[in-house]
């Protein structure tokens, strides 16, 4: 016996705690019509998971707790309680007592427990499954619908059968490895796709990688060239930049000497400026010895000239001596004399009338006046010879100042003609000395810009070395960055040449030698900058990412494999033990069909139907039009059929039974089913009620074998059933609406039942 007792607290009518001790095979439970017997069984499915309330004659979680009454309040929850005797483990639980609890609260929470620990519905699920009571309730047989097997459809049956046959647990397990294989093979198709996106990448990273390899070869290419070059380069710049040193040295000596030399040369010219200030002084004494020459042609003329008059005068002064003495020796004509001296005794008459002495004297000053010029016109000279005189010495004065000023500029031009002479012999000389160093000068300069243009071919040389030492800083920079700083040591690179041999190869090749490392650092340059380390490491992460995702497909197909074959086999197992099965249960079918009709033939076949997708409106419209039918429309479904012969009958199927006869057929299944496999208990809700009194003496007997293999928990009106239980309960409800509970007797149970 393994269903040891229920307890009910607040479901439906049990508002009080009420426990059914289920200490026979067969309980009854009885009481009269609407005290909760239904109730009892409801409560069973309840805690065992039913998840449809509608099924348990609700419509919300709330409808399954005790609703209150004129007297009593309403519970806020419901709970059942079943307790199994686990001692055989028939329960997969390491527990000799097993307590299930469901308690639902107004507010439609469900909580399961196990042993008082809270659990999910599925673990509750998976536990019973185990145990063949199963969730479709095939055992607990509500009242009404003992020909629910019969009214189910063909798949509906199926399951009900295979809980029955308690093949359930592998539908579970085959349904978790369907779950579980489909969440494979969506990681299977996830990873294959990761890999799939990460293909590009990974490709793009080899290649990266073969371009990384490539460069290391060639960096390693260009690190010799580099050196090579670079030892090169600074060994023939040090040597050309010491050869211009040493080479230049000669010449700018030279140049030195010769700009001494122009020094001097220029000095020596630089002093004919001053030979100018000579010729200057020259033209000066030229012009003075003109002037000189002039004053002196001007005083000769105005000598002779003075001379010339002094003879004249000279002349002059003879003839009036002459013209005196004629004048002198002159006589005097009477008429001029008598005329006088007329005129000196009118005014002796004039004087001798006048008394002033004044104009008496006046008088006389007048005879005297007359008497003058009388002398005067009669002895008068041409020019008074003292005048001549005069003249004669103010010649002689002219000319003796003459003779003085033309004695000191003979004196001056004797001066200054002396003075030219030596100055003209002295620029000469001079003139003598500018040529010659002209001369040097011209020679010099000429020298000197032949070293100047041999010099600038060497500064353009050591300019050329700039720009190479320059190109070479830069180069060797760069080789820096390109090849490390192992380009830093070029000095120590070995060449087999001598240093002759170096410097003399032609810088062609020299520059063939650049141009190659140009072309390499190019390639570089286009295979990207970097060492490729960062490229190396993320190609090699990416395939070990890869592998580990192909390594993971391989894991999640062979694990895919695993649960297909699980799969396989778990559907081997269900269609064996199914087949199995249905062959047992079609044989006690047949036995208990024959029982309880006498005869005639019944069985289980295992069919297979179409299945639509589509709406039954649209099947139906589909036949109307009897259109054609796509294979995506349909689907095989595979169920179980039943079919009977009644004897003495020609009635075929089960559409023509009677009421009677219905719940015969499904009583004899249902009884087939729990013979085959029988489960810890069955339940059955008035399952009785149909009978006539021969057949509930049927049912009795059937009842009485059952019990052997499952314990049977009866509600019932039918005595004969009654008859048959171990214990009954009486189940009873007053006025306060709640089902009470009692331990009865037989004799009870027939007056409580009614
Ligand atoms: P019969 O013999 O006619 O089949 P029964 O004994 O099987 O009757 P049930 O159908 O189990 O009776 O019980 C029905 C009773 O339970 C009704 O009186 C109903 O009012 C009561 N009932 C159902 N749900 C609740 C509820 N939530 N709270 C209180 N009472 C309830």
């Amino acid at each position: 016996m393994y269903l040891k007792s229920l307890e009910l607290l607040g479901f439906k009518s049990f508002a009080k705690k009420s426990v059914f001790d289920f200490t026979s095979k067969i309980s009854g439970i009885v009481g009269p019509n609407g005290s909760g017997k239904s109730n009892v069984a409801e409560s069973l499915r309840f805690v065992l998971g039913e998840q449809s309330i509608k099924s348990l004659r609700g419509k919300r979680g709330e409808d399954l707790i005790f609703n209150g009454s004129k007297t009593i309040p309403r519970s806020n929850r419901a709970s059942v309680k079943i307790l199994f005797d686990n001692t055989k483990r028939f329960l997969n639980i390491d527990f000799d007592e097993v307590a299930i609890e469901r308690v639902v609260y107004r507010d439609g929470v469900n909580q399961y427990f196990i042993n008082s620990s809270q659990v999910r519905l599925r673990d509750i699920a998976e536990l019973l499954s185990s145990a063949n009571i199963g969730s479709s309730g095939h055992h607990i047989i509500s009242q009404g619908e003992a020909d629910r097997i019969l009214n189910a459809n063909i798949k509906e049956r199926k399951e009900m059968i295979e809980d029955a046959l308690g093949l359930k647990v592998f539908q579970y397990k085959k349904q978790e490895s369907q779950k579980k294989l489909q969440k494979t093979e969506d990681n299977i198709s996830q990873v294959e796709l990761l890999r799939k996106e990460n293909a590009p990448h990974i490709r793009f990273l080899k290649k990266q990688v073969d371009k990384v390899e490539k460069s290391i070869i060639m960096r390693d290419e260009l690190k010799k060239l580099s050196l090579e070059y670079l030892k090169r380069e600074s060994e023939y710049i040090s040597f050309t930049k010491k050869k211009t040193e040493k080479a230049q040295k000669a010449p700018q000596d030279e140049l030195r000497t010769l700009e001494e030399k122009l020094q001097r040369a220029k000095e020596i010219l630089s002093k004919s400026s001053k030979s100018d200030k000579k010729s200057d002084e020259l033209i000066t004494i030229e012009k003075k010895l003109t002037d000189i020459r002039t004053q002196k042609d001007t005083l000769i003329r105005e000598l002779g000239q003075i001379e010339g008059e002094i003879s004249g005068e000279n002349r002059r002064i003879e003839k009036e001596k002459e013209n005196q003495k004629i004048i002198e020796n002159r006589t005097v004509n009477y008429n001029e004399l008598n005329k006088v001296a007329e005129q000196v005794y009118s005014q002796i008459s004039v004087a001798e009338e006048k008394n002033n002495i004044s104009e008496i004297k006046n008088t006389l000053r007048s005879i005297g006046s007359i008497i003058k010029n009388f002398i005067a016109i009669t002895f008068s000279k041409d020019k008074d010879t003292e005048i001549y005189y005069n003249e004669f010495e103010n010649l002689k004065n002219k000319k003796t100042k003459i003779d003085k000023n033309l004695a000191n500029i003979l004196e001056d031009e004797s001066l200054y003609n002396e003075r030219y002479s030596i100055l003209k012999t002295k620029i000469e000389a001079e003139k003598d000395n500018n040529r010659e160093a002209e001369r040097e000068i011209f020679s010099i300069m000429s020298h000197q810009s032949q070293l100047r243009a041999t010099l600038d071919k060497f500064e353009s040389i050591e300019n050329d070395l700039i720009h190479k030492e320059q190109d070479f800083e830069m180069e060797l920079q760069e080789a820096t960055v390109l090849v490390g700083r192992a380009a830093l040591d070029y000095d120590k690179y070995n060449l087999e040449e001598s240093l002759e041999e170096i410097v003399n190869e032609g810088r062609q090749t020299q520059e063939d030698r650049r141009r190659k490392i140009e072309k390499i650092k190019i390639r570089l340059e286009e295979f990207g900058g970097g060492s490729g380390e960062e490229t190396i490491k993320e190609y090699k992460e990416a395939l070990m990412r890869d592998e580990f995702l192909e390594n993971e497909i391989i894991d999640l197909e062979k694990s895919a494999r695993a649960l297909k074959d699980l799969i396989k086999n778990l559907e081997e197992r269900l269609s064996i033990q199914f087949n199995d099965g249905i062959e047992k249960i079609n044989k006690e079918f047949q036995n208990f069909f024959t029982l309880m009709f006498g005869g005639g033939e019944a069985g289980l076949s295992v069919i297979k139907e179409k299945k639509r997708k589509k709406s039954d409106i649209n099947i139906l419209s589909d036949m109307e039009n009897n259109s054609e039918k796509t294979e995506e429309d349909e689907d095989e479904e595979e169920g179980i059929d039943i079919f009977i012969s009644l004897p003495h009958k020609r009635t075929k199927g089960l559409v023509m039974l009677s009421g009677g006869e219905r719940a015969l057929t499904s009583i004899a299944l249902l009884f087939a089913m729990s013979q085959v496999n029988p489960p810890p208990f069955l339940a059955l809700d008035e399952t009785d009620a149909a009978l006539d009194e021969a057949n509930s003496k049927r049912y009795g007997d059937m009842i009485e074998n059952l019990s052997k293999y499952s314990q049977l928990i009866l509600i019932t009106h039918n005595r004969e059933t009654m008859s048959r239980a171990g214990i009954l309960y009486g189940v009873t409800i007053g006025s306060d609406g709640i089902s009470k509970l009692l331990s009865i007797k037989f004799e009870e149970a027939v007056q409580v039942a009614k």
